[in-house]
């Protein structure tokens, strides 16, 4: 039986059942958090502890069994602070390694660890943090990340970024995890990534292209989903016309035009939304009252099934997608 890694440990992937594939359990800002600790946690990490294993418990509650953590290195990943919470509440969180930065990377890359080609191979420091990572666990906790993040934001693919995939891509062959990815889907950089990952010899099947679902662009989702790679539908709640972020009914509706030819075993769904981080402004997202983390439970898969898009194809959205991706494995 295949297993992945998860924070409490290995588990078969038959049993990950209905999966939320994007979302963030902590954001910690690290710098802020080493030396002004207060300003990161107000009111202590034990409170945070419990309030988060409390919405947790009500996903679970709600018929998520398994949570995908995208929170990467720089990004404000606490595996620390995400075990704690996990003791609390039975439910599988697979947690995520990889880089977060839309261009800027820190001198401790740019100049002290710069990618270097030797004897014809690159070697890239990135890319051995990103495999430890997977292959011995997040600093020093030995919870093993089960997946690795990427993000091309507007700034689109700069040679930081390039640098990043391609480290991505190489860890992703070193240890056979799945990448999942940030896009922004106005500028179409799906297709960058794709583009990057197949040069690095990347099966493209084992890759999720996240943020798609911000897209209503049809010949664009084919066009990711005919490479063979999934799209995260994966902000759902997160409902910003202004931004040209579509609502829910929008959405759905693009997701069954695409069930409707063939495509829901190359969908999943998620929020993309924070239990707890210390750069979210609570005031902002005030008005975004659906982005909460039960509703693709509460109301996605209901509007869906009045929408037109079947029960089993839902059931490979949730379950059926996220089981095969984790269970294609193995280096290559
Ligand atoms: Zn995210």
């Amino acid at each position: 039986m295949p297993k992945v890694a998860t924070v409490r440990g290995e588990v078969d992937t038959a049993s990950l059942g209905q999966t939320l594939m994007h979302e963030h359990i902590v954001n910690i800002t690290a710098d802020v958090e080493k030396e002004y600790p207060d300003l990161s946690w107000p009111d202590g990490k034990d409170a945070v502890v419990r309030s988060v294993a409390e919405t947790l418990r009500e996903v679970k509650d709600h018929g998520i069994d398994t949570v995908v953590d995208c929170t990467a290195f720089g990004h404000g990943r606490d595996v620390d602070v995400v075990r704690r919470i996990n003791e609390e509440v039975d439910i599988n969180i697979i947690v995520a390694t990889g880089i977060y930065t839309y261009d800027f990377l820190s001198f401790f890359f740019e100049y002290g660890h710069p990618a270097r080609t030797v004897n014809g191979k690159v070697e890239d420091i990135l890319t051995d943090m990103f495999v430890r990572d997977i292959t011995e666990g997040i600093a020093g906790s030995g919870v093993k990340a089960g997946v690795i993040k990427s993000a091309t934001d507007r700034a689109g693919v700069t040679p930081n970024i390039e640098r990043i995939l391609r480290a991505v891509a190489r860890a992703h062959r070193a240890t056979g995890a799945p990448i999942t990815t940030h896009t922004t889907v106005a500028s179409r950089n799906g297709l960058d990534q794709q583009r990057i990952f197949a040069e690095e010899g990347v099966d493209l099947s084992r890759v999720v292209i996240g943020h798609s679902g911000d897209s209503t662009d049809l010949e664009y989702l084919r066009a990711l989903m005919d490479a063979g790679s999934i799209i995260g539908a994966d902000r759902f709640g997160l409902y910003l016309p202004d931004l040209d972020l579509p609502n829910m009914d929008v959405r759905i509706a693009t997701l069954a035009a695409l069930c409707a030819e063939g495509y829901s075993d190359r969908i999943v769904l998620s929020h993309d939304v924070t239990c707890y981080g210390d750069w979210i402004d609570k005031e902002m997202g005030s008005h975004l009252t659906d982005w909460v983390q039960t509703h693709v439970t509460d109301q996605v898969l209901p509007a869906m099934l009045e929408q037109g898009i079947s029960k089993e194809q839902v059931e490979q959205m949730m379950t059926g997608n996220p089981r095969r991706l984790f269970e294609s494995q193995g280096a290559y």
